[in-house]
């Protein structure tokens, strides 16, 4: 039995007066104080989380995650601390309303208790292009817990509360789940606000849980999902909503996508995921193996309309209006220059001027155009594929954890973590990281697929799957 019940019970007994929220967030930030070394947090929330602990106490404590303590990726706004996004162009700088998916835990009872680190903006997949540190991966200090959302997989994984936050652009809920052996789910595009969250790509952003188990990531999306004015791209609910999981693996159909399984996939992850998929087969799942001709092109495809749409989200940090301002300049156009100079780190400054060219008159239809004609190709090939198949199953990242240090100095190699991934974001499908099993001792995670809008199929099969893969 781990540090933390299943987040239901945690609940249930908050309810029953059989614990106490206080207790539960003392227990976090013991839990955290005493993981320093990992560096997966930023800041803790301690005082306005005691607060919140306290009025859950004295009575308002019904809701359905009353008392459960979390930890939010921090390029979420919350109360009571900075958000940063791990750059140094937000320090110092204040939330002044929440984002949608913290208020709607809150509206339950859950407790914000710390914000993790990421990539700055969170581009990356490693957390080394954190301007402020490296997270450590649990389960090997010299690894990479993966990324971007790496500090909020890796809190999970310490148990430093029973569940977290992340942001998925082009896999960084998944791939950093897989990283640490927890379960990372990002849903089909538009069913959480993205309102209060530091925009990436905003055609790919998914915001998602990651939790130890598929019951406990249903239910906090549960939470989460819905349509909300303040995002305009915000879908309606499954009307079945997505808790009360009932699967069967019995005659479901699965495709395993054959483009993932070919060259470059580490012998170890192919092993493990190859072992899943038989594990599928014999509780009575129909196995096929299903081509998807044009994914190849998914990463470069990517890697031309994120960094555009990046470009034009960062537009907004020009040093008057959030955290860092240029001290130095001697006029306006200093005063915007100093301020992107000094508080842009290296990435952020690659995909604004990658963004900018491929979106630069002459090179638009050369590049960016052409990359969402593939993008809408991708999308059919996707649809005729689930007209085979149920879902689709393959690895989620090519590699288990590296090293630190081994692709920081090479953003190819480092985007080349992302080829398993960005599939699903350009296509908008929900998509989940399921621990399978470990190959050399590093956890390995199993992808599954689903058409969009099939969030709720899709939590029945991992919830299903999961006790059978380890
Ligand atoms: N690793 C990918 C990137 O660097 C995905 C990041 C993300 O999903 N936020 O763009």
């Amino acid at each position: 039995m781990g540090a933390w019940l299943p987040i239901a019970e945690i609940a249930a007994k908050v309810a029953a007066g059989e614990l106490k929220a206080t207790d539960l967030v003392e227990q976090s930030l013991k839990a955290i104080e005493g993981n320093k070394e990992f560096d997966a947090i930023i800041v803790t929330l301690a005082s306005n989380a005691r607060a919140r602990a306290a009025a859950v106490d004295a009575g308002d404590n019904k809701g359905r995650l009353a008392g459960v303590p979390f930890i939010a990726k921090d390029n979420f706004l919350v109360f009571g601390a900075d958000t940063t996004a791990a750059s140094n162009i937000l320090r110092g700088f204040e939330a002044p309303y929440q984002a949608t998916a913290i208020n709607r835990l809150e509206a339950e009872g859950a407790i914000c208790v710390a914000k993790a680190n990421l990539d700055a903006f969170a581009h990356g997949a490693s957390t080394e292009n954190s301007d402020f540190m490296t997270t450590k991966n649990p389960h090997d200090k010299t690894r990479v817990p993966g990324g971007s959302s790496g500090g909020s997989a890796a809190s999970v994984a310490l148990e430093l509360a029973p569940f977290a936050l992340g942001t998925d652009t082009g896999g960084s809920i998944r791939q950093p789940s897989s990283f640490t052996g927890v379960v990372g789910y990002k849903p089909t595009y538009g069913t959480i606000s993205r309102s209060g969250v530091v925009a990436m790509g905003s055609s790919l952003d998914v915001i998602g849980p990651m939790a130890r188990t598929v019951e406990d990531a249903a239910l906090i999306f549960d939470v989460m999902a819905g349509r909300d004015d303040l995002d305009g791209t915000t879908i309606e609910r499954d009307s079945a909503g997505y808790t009360g999981l009932s699967g069967d693996i019995v005659g479901k159909k699965i495709g395993i996508i054959k483009e993932y399984m070919g060259e470059g996939l580490d012998e170890g992850v192919k092993g493990v995921i190859t072992e899943a998929a038989d594990k599928l087969k014999a509780a009575g799942a129909e196995i096929t193996e299903v081509s998807l001709p044009s994914l190849p092109t998914a990463l470069a495809v990517y890697y031309i309309l994120c960094p555009a749409e990046v470009s034009s989200n960062l537009g907004r940090y020009d040093g008057q209006r959030y955290g860092h301002h240029a001290s130095d300049a001697k006029n306006l156009d200093q005063s915007y220059t100093h301020a992107r100079g000094q508080g842009f780190g290296k990435e952020a400054k690659r995909r604004i001027m990658i963004g900018t060219y491929v979106l630069s008159s002459g090179y638009y239809d050369a590049y960016y155009k052409k990359a969402q004609t593939v993008r809408t190709k991708l999308i059919n090939e996707f649809n005729k594929a689930f007209e085979e198949v149920d879902f689709l199953l393959g690895p989620v990242a090519p590699t288990t954890a590296f090293t630190i240090g081994a692709n920081a100095d090479d953003p190819l190699q480092m985007y080349l973590s992302d080829v398993m991934t960005v599939g699903a974001n350009l296509v908008g499908i929900p998509a989940i990281s399921l621990p399978a099993g470990l190959s050399e001792n590093l956890p390995v995670g199993l992808q599954l697929m689903a058409p969009q809008r099939s969030d709720r199929a899709l939590l029945e099969l991992a919830q299903a799957a999961e006790g059978l893969l380890v």
